[in-house]
């Protein structure tokens, strides 16, 4: 009979402990699940338009790479990813457009397609001829939803090889309205902002970027915050991150004259936002980095001191919940 008892009891103990091992592992997968936003930003690149290395540069920015120093950087790109309704869209339509879907395929959402959406700032070649990669030549794309203001459609629309693909529908045009909000599901919301830049083909934008708890300012190209109808104090300070244009860190950067290619140094930047509080400095996430600007290394000491005054480095492979 004793035995009996402490058999019985032995049984009870193992089937006690896999009833609590069970609920243990359930317990962890749902806070794996609650620890992650549903909806968050990825950064997909962070170099200006012409990458990093950039073609047939020998100056000891890009010699780092060859060297094997620095790992190279992808084109400035932001992924915005929900898990919870399963779409995914990309801010820019850079020329590392294949690599970029890749890692959002493998590393964040595979739900059968490409991507859900692009969205476009403006015709300069970092941030839309990866749109060739959706026409016939390549993926065939059916109807790829492609936000654009009203020049940058025009522009697409009516010059080749764009038009070829509006033609044979591998990409839907999708009107953008400044200052307007475009509500993507329950959970998203986007708003493009127009910015002062060099608009030989067309305007560009930045974009606000809001999901249900946070928020976030995406202006990869600007000519100066000076320039801009807007403060870009009160913008950095109505969202929670702010990825900012840091093509070149200071005045001088090039051999070649700089007031034709204006954008805000980032010293310009950093003593802009000199007085603010940290909690604002912190926000700002220097993206956009031209092979020039030293700070788009990671081993640079520059970069050290910038972030000690409190200002962050977009880095690949960084999430931001929304
Ligand atoms: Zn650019
Ligand atoms: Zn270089
Ligand atoms: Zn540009």
């Amino acid at each position: 009979m004793k035995v009996f008892q402490i058999a019985c009891l032995i049984c009870f103990l193992v089937f006690m402990n896999c009833d609590s091992t069970k609920e243990n592992s359930e317990m962890k997968t749902e806070i794996n699940k609650k620890s992650f936003a549903n909806q968050y930003i990825t950064i997909l690149g962070i170099a200006q338009d012409a990458g990093y290395p950039q073609i047939n540069c020998e100056k000891t920015c890009c010699k780092a790479y060859y060297d094997g120093d620095e790992a190279k950087k992808l084109v400035s790109c932001l992924g915005l990813v929900d898990l919870k309704s399963e779409q995914k869209w990309l801010f820019d339509a850079t020329p590392d457009i294949v690599e970029q879907t890749q890692i959002l395929k493998d590393k964040h959402l595979d739900n059968g397609k490409v991507i859900d959406g692009v969205f476009l700032t403006h015709a300069h070649i970092g941030h839309y001829t990866g749109l060739m990669n959706f026409g016939r030549e390549a993926l065939g794309g059916k109807d790829i939803p492609v936000y654009v203001m009203s020049r940058m459609k025009n522009y697409l629309k009516t010059n080749g090889p764009w038009s070829q693909l509006v033609a044979l529908n591998n990409i839907e045009l999708k009107a953008l309205e400044n200052d307007s909000i475009l509500a993507l599901n329950a959970a998203l919301k986007i708003t493009p902002l127009l910015v002062p830049h060099r608009d030989e083909y067309s305007e560009t934008v930045g974009y606000r970027i809001e999901g249900k708890d946070k928020s976030a300012l995406f202006i990869p190209d600007i000519d100066k915050w000076n320039k801009w109808e807007r403060n870009i104090i009160e913008e950095v300070k109505k969202v929670d991150y702010a990825f900012l244009d840091a093509s070149f860190f200071r005045d001088g950067e090039l051999n070649r004259d700089m007031s034709k290619i204006p954008h805000p140094f980032t010293t310009e930047t950093t003593t802009l936002f000199e007085n603010e509080s940290i909690e604002t400095k912190n926000k700002i996430y220097f993206i956009h980095f031209n092979h020039t600007n030293p700070t788009i290394q990671n081993h640079s000491p520059l970069r050290d001191s910038i972030q000690n005054l409190g200002f962050r480095f977009a880095k690949e492979g960084d999430n931001f919940e929304l």
